[in-house]
């Protein structure tokens, strides 16, 4: 599973995001659908394998994340608009960015910032009631989302900073056809290419293959991460992350795949250089491995 809930905060929490805590409590988390202990899994930084949870006991019979796994089936083969919009993990309706998680006493109140999806659950079966679509705190989920349901596209997206407001039209797909202007901002994404990330104490510069081809040579985007101030954990996070999604390219390629790995953010096209976009937030960067389909309207 690619999230769960805190048992204190109620909070959904993505596994990804425990390698920026300075702890996980490893028995802290449950099955956001049945209440089921989750136990995290390589949520170090330094861990070359993508942060999930897992459970050790079975789901309650009926829990709804358990049938996630054939929503995402079969969200590859058509539209399963019905379930995502009853579901809270699977295609988050909004953006909300929130401050780096805290610890929060669990006798405060929640406040709606911080709380994205409050457990509403049934006393007798402790399965949690259907919610509707809900936020994410980072672009991850979104992304993800957006990959798994490609007939599912027109659902609605809210993303701070940016106009449209389907998954559709909010993201834009750097390609290889020349380095075009990008005026406008979107959640960018391109496939990720084999040359590993350069980095210096101010930046971190990820290539993609996209870009404009001359003679038979690529000037590839490339994304400029001016991670200064980033904490150490999320400078470390990011690193990793890339090249384990190198490395799940390389291996599809190689392995005749259709899958590959793509890097998405929200950033800024460089005013002087079209081939360079600079981007300022962890949150707003991440990488997916899937199979990137386009359906074909009739
Ligand atoms: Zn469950």
């Amino acid at each position: 599973m690619d999230n769960a809930r805190d048992r204190i905060t109620q909070e959904i929490v993505e596994a990804e995001d425990l390698k920026l805590l300075a702890a996980v409590d490893t028995y802290g988390y449950q099955c956001p659908g049945c209440q089921t202990q989750a136990f995290p899994r390589s949520y170090r930084p330094e861990n070359l394998v993508r942060a999930h949870f897992q459970l050790r006991d079975p789901h309650v019979s009926g829990c709804e994340v358990e049938g996630e796994i054939k929503v995402i089936a079969q969200g590859k083969r058509g539209s399963v608009q019905q379930e995502l919009e009853t579901s809270p993990g699977l295609s988050p309706a909004r953006l909300q960015l929130i401050e780096d998680r805290t610890i929060v006493d669990p006798a405060l109140p929640h406040t709606e910032s911080q709380t994205q999806s409050v457990r509403r659950s049934d006393g007798a079966t402790g399965l949690v009631r259907r919610e509707g679509r809900r936020a994410a705190n980072s672009i991850r989920p979104i992304c993800r989302a957006f990959l798994r349901f490609p007939f599912d596209r027109h659902l609605s997206l809210a993303i701070p900073g940016i106009a449209p407001t389907t998954y559709q039209t909010a993201f834009k797909k750097l390609r290889s056809k020349g380095l075009e202007p990008c005026p406008n901002a979107r959640v960018f994404y391109g496939e990720l290419a084999w040359t590993p990330a350069a980095e210096s104490p101010e930046h971190l510069t990820i290539s993609l293959n996209a870009g404009e081809w001359e003679e038979k040579k690529l000037t590839p985007y490339q994304v400029v991460v001016l991670w200064s101030k980033w904490s150490a954990a999320a400078r470390g996070r990011l690193k990793n992350e890339l090249e384990i999604a190198r490395q799940e390219n390389i291996k599809a390629k190689k392995d005749k795949q259709a899958s590959r790995s793509y890097l998405f953010f929200v950033g800024a096209q460089d005013a002087k250089n079209p081939a360079i976009f600079h981007v300022l937030d962890h949150r707003l960067i991440c990488t997916a491995h899937d199979e990137l389909v386009f359906p074909v309207r009739s």
